[in-house]
């Protein structure tokens, strides 16, 4: 009896991987027609400066509106594109559209000549020999100063693939491109590697700020952070922010940036363009 019941299992088990093994096979291809066809869209959310809560910059977020699935996780597909390399051409389209929209919003007025975009990085990009040159001809071509565009890393590409990060992300720091650490606190987090790399921004993961007033431990986590930074020259912002007893506590904390839905969600290039449109960076 055992055994039949257990035999039953194993089938149901293989046949409920075979299933996600197929609807993973046909996301790829999926995306690998809205690349070509152009069908992914990059929404974009402010960071403001906790001292007056202007905006300072935006971060480039990837976003796929699926014909029958609608709107898909950019974390489920972003895995499948980075192991099937279509990462590449990805990140390619994301910084192109970065690179212009930012170009377009900081001539739009002349308060807004110093804001910046930021683009997240998969460890397979920036292990492409491309990606230096690709990002330097964007710059060049739309004539865009090197401090209007950021990357965003995470620290497992700075562990794993020590020799080659460093060498890329110094010749991004050396050029005027500011490198930023994402994610902060959620990985392995042996600080004292920091200091090899030209690391201006450290961002705390929005799990931290969340739980703040629950966990003794992620303010604790924040704080450390905080002092950590300021002793490596680097400025923090911090994610996830949603309510003003965050806020407030963040700015006494002396965080200088930060970005979540108190202030606003990701928005669509359109809607960031009608926003400036009214001339202030305090929305
Ligand atoms: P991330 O880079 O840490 O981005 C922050 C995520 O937090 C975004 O999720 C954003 O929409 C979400 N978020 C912002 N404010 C709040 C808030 O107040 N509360 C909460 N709960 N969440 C907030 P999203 O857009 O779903 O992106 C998820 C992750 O996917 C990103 O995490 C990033 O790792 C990756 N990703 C997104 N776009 C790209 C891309 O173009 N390239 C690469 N390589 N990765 C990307
Ligand atoms: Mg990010
Ligand atoms: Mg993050
Ligand atoms: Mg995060």
């Amino acid at each position: 009896q055992a055994k039949s019941k257990g035999k039953a299992c194993y089938e149901f088990f293989d046949i409920d991987m075979h299933f996600n093994a197929v609807k993973r096979l046909q996301l790829e291809t999926d995306l690998r027609v809205a690349l070509k066809e152009g069908e992914l869209d990059v929404h974009f959310q402010p960071v403001i400066d906790l001292t007056d809560r202007t905006i300072v910059g935006f971060e480039s977020l990837v976003r796929w509106n699926h014909h029958e699935q609608g709107f898909i996780n950019p974390l489920d597909f972003i895995e499948i594109a980075e192991e099937t390399g279509l990462i590449i051409e990805l990140g390619k389209q994301v910084l192109t559209r970065a690179i212009h929209e930012i170009s377009r919003w900081r001539q739009q007025n002349e308060k807004f000549s110093q804001l910046y975009v930021s683009v997240n990085l998969s460890p397979k990009q920036l292990e492409n020999p491309e990606l230096t040159n690709d990002i330097f001809s964007l710059l060049s071509e739309t004539k865009l100063p090197a401090y209007c565009l950021k990357l965003e890393i995470t620290e497992s590409i700075l562990i794993d693939n020590f020799d080659v990060a460093k060498k890329v992300l110094n010749e991004f720091n050396n050029a005027g491109i500011e490198i930023m650490l994402d994610d902060f606190g959620t990985g392995f987090s042996s600080l004292s590697y920091l200091h090899h790399f030209p690391i201006a921004l450290v961002k705390i993961d929005g799990s931290f700020v969340n739980n703040m007033f629950q966990e003794a431990t992620d303010l604790a986590v924040i704080k450390s952070v905080k002092i950590l930074a300021s002793g490596l020259d680097m400025e923090v912002i911090a994610e996830g922010l949603e309510t003003e007893e965050q806020f407030s506590k963040l700015k006494q904390l002396n965080i200088e940036y930060s970005q979540g839905y108190l202030i606003s969600k990701p928005l669509s290039g359109e809607e960031i363009t009608q926003k400036l449109s009214t001339g202030s960076l305090n929305w």
